[in-house]
């Protein structure tokens, strides 16, 4: 191709399936299986013409306050996108330029690598345990910034707050990235930190807890001199990121606590009694504190499984990667759901 020297060469990321099919259950994207509050459902409403019509603030500030008030923060520290990916992406852009090593576990979310290519950021995926533990330690050796989800993902598993502030601690020149999409199933926030350090960015998503994947809300909470610069660059970019139905949606979402702490417990207790059951189906898994299950058994091949699961309908993800090809992540759907995943896997092994 006469422009093959000009093009920037990437490995995309590779999304869960979202199938046409609604008659499946699905336990592939760690979505919420519940529906968002009925607040989400009436700010509908409120949507007219100009929300069509015009351009959306493109300072997201309605948003901005309702974050501001929720979280008790000011609102100079915050940062609103197009989900969590597109903050993430931001920070990335933003942050990540010495040209030093960005450091994220090898077993992590698979985006980090694809934007640190995308970005042409030099990076160094650091080994977990054999357990899939990080370890502190790890992420006190020289580096560019870093990036970890906590509960981490796909394993589940959490860092204590303790852990997390001897890495910010350890690192005052480096931007410390706490992934927290999945925080609200479980671990301890980091979010009291940012208020004592300035080298900490908090991101949140709207995706998981809050069952608004479609609507593609996340934000971040730092420092107010570090949510300056991600906002110089992101109006270097796109302006109108948030459309007003986004806006909207979410302010209504965030103003309906008591449903969203009655669908956050719910999960919580089915991933409970879906770890027993897989448990006595004699899978093992790591202790996950989130909204999926990464779990592997010793005598069934997890890809073998993983197809006919999705030959009856039922969709959960499988990794193709060398230290994580014989486990499934199984997000946790309704109890119904569970039971229904549950009762195929008797068969299944029997
Ligand atoms: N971080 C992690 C660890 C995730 O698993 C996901 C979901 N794929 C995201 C961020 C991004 O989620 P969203 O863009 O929907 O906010």
């Amino acid at each position: 191709m006469i422009l093959q020297d000009n093009l920037r060469p990437v490995v995309p990321y590779v999304p869960g399936e979202q199938p046409r099919d609604n008659n499946v259950i699905k336990l592939n994207t760690n979505e919420n299986p519940y529906p968002p509050s009925k607040k989400v459902l009436d700010a509908l409403g409120s949507i007219g013409n100009d929300s069509f019509r015009k351009y959306p603030d493109p300072e997201v500030g309605s948003l901005i306050d309702a974050l501001a008030d929720y979280h008790r923060v000011d609102r100079k520290k915050v940062f609103v996108g197009v989900g969590s990916d597109d903050v993430l992406a931001m920070c990335f852009l933003t942050f990540f330029n010495s040209g030093r090593e960005v450091l994220f576990p090898d077993i992590s979310y698979a985006f980090y690598k694809v934007w640190a290519d995308l970005f042409k950021i030099n990076y160094r995926e650091v080994p977990v345990s054999e357990n899939f533990e990080i370890d502190p330690k790890d992420y006190m050796a020289e580096n560019g910034g870093m990036v970890f989800p906590n509960p981490n993902a796909p394993t589940g598993l959490a860092l204590s707050l303790d852990e997390i502030e001897s890495i910010v601690k350890a690192n005052a020149d480096n931007l410390v990235i706490v992934d927290e999409a999945y925080i609200d199933f479980g671990g301890e926030t980091a979010l009291p930190l940012v208020d004592r350090y300035d080298n900490l960015i908090v991101t949140r998503t709207f995706s998981k807890s809050r069952s608004m994947a479609g609507m593609r809300i996340g934000y971040c909470i730092g420092n107010e001199k570090l949510i300056s610069v991600l906002n110089s660059v992101k109006f270097s970019y796109n302006s109108y990121t948030m459309s007003d139905l986004a806006i909207k949606t979410g302010i209504a979402s965030i103003e309906d606590d008591d449903y969203f702490s009655r669908i956050v417990k719910k999960i919580v207790e089915t991933r409970e009694s879906t770890k027993k059951e897989l448990k006595a189906l004699g899978f093992t898994y790591p202790d996950s504190s989130s909204n999926f299950i990464f779990a592997k058994h010793s005598e069934l091949d997890a890809e073998e499984l993983f197809n006919s699961l999705k030959e009856n309908k039922i969709f959960v993800r499988h990794f193709n990667a060398p230290r994580i090809k014989d486990y499934l992540r199984i997000t946790i759907g309704t109890e119904r759901e569970m039971e229904r995943l549950i009762s195929f896997l008797r068969e299944y092994i029997r």
